[in-house]
């Protein structure tokens, strides 16, 4: 096999997935077309994507690790007061640099030119979600799409985007 084929398979093979979600207010405010556009702009590539209103019941499993925490109701009731975009990216170390392109949680660190620092004021409206680790993003992906939603393929831009 050709060497520079086989170093980008060997890239591909190691490639993570994340869940995104574009949350009811990024929504509603007109910013899934940027979330998107950061995404694929780096260079990340979409495997899934869907737009629904998630239902409790979907939310609660999603943020049953913050299940104890004095704004677990007020974050689901957020979480499900309208649709989101949910989405699956694919790439080299997208889960850590997808949790930069994002920003921190703590709104005094949103950083400019992060989503977060770029769009948000409140933690508690924070317009967008990405899984904080490799393990978690595959449970989120899991439970948010069914297999047959992901789509295989490969990006006609990926000899351009990886060496
Ligand atoms: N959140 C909140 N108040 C807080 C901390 C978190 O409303 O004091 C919400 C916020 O929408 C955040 C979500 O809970 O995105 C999940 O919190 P986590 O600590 O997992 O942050 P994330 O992984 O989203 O950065
Ligand atoms: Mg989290």
């Amino acid at each position: 096999m050709d060497v520079e084929l086989e170093q980008l398979e060997g890239i591909m093979a190691t490639c993570e997935r994340i869940s995104i979600a574009v949350k009811p207010d990024g929504v509603q405010r007109g910013l899934v077309g940027d979330t998107i556009e950061h995404f694929e702009q780096k260079g990340f590539c979409l495997v899934g994507m869907k737009f629904i209103q998630a239902s409790e019941d979907l939310l609660k499993e999603h943020y049953i690790d913050l299940k104890d925490s004095s704004f677990f109701t007020g974050l689901v009731k957020y979480m499900h007061s309208g649709p989101v975009v949910a989405m699956v990216w694919e790439g080299l170390n997208v889960v850590k640099t997808s949790r930069v392109v994002l920003g921190e949680t703590n709104p005094a660190g949103f950083k400019p030119e992060t989503i977060c620092g770029d769009f948000c004021i409140q933690v508690g409206r924070n317009i967008i979600h990405g899984s904080d680790s490799v393990e978690s993003a595959e449970k989120e992906i899991g439970s948010w799409f069914y297999p047959g939603e992901l789509v295989d393929y490969k990006s006609c831009a990926q000899n351009w985007i990886y060496e």
